[in-house]
């Protein structure tokens, strides 16, 4: 019988700071879908850059 089992409780200790909670809120460039024109999107669902958008027509039916 060896005493080894005995574990000390300093583990519990470790932090999280590097955890991702959402990473499709992700703000980089991506190619517009539209134009194929490189826009800053705020998150990873947007793919039409904003003058598209704006003009609207790519959201036809
Ligand atoms: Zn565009």
């Amino acid at each position: 019988m060896t005493p080894n089992a005995c574990r000390q409780a300093d583990e519990a200790g470790t932090d999280l700071e590097q955890e991702n909670p959402d990473p499709g809120h992700e703000e980089k460039h991506r190619a517009c879908l539209v134009c194929g024109d490189e826009f800053l999107s705020t998150w990873s669902g947007e793919r039409v850059c904003k003058r598209c958008r704006g003009s609207a027509r790519w959201r036809q039916g």
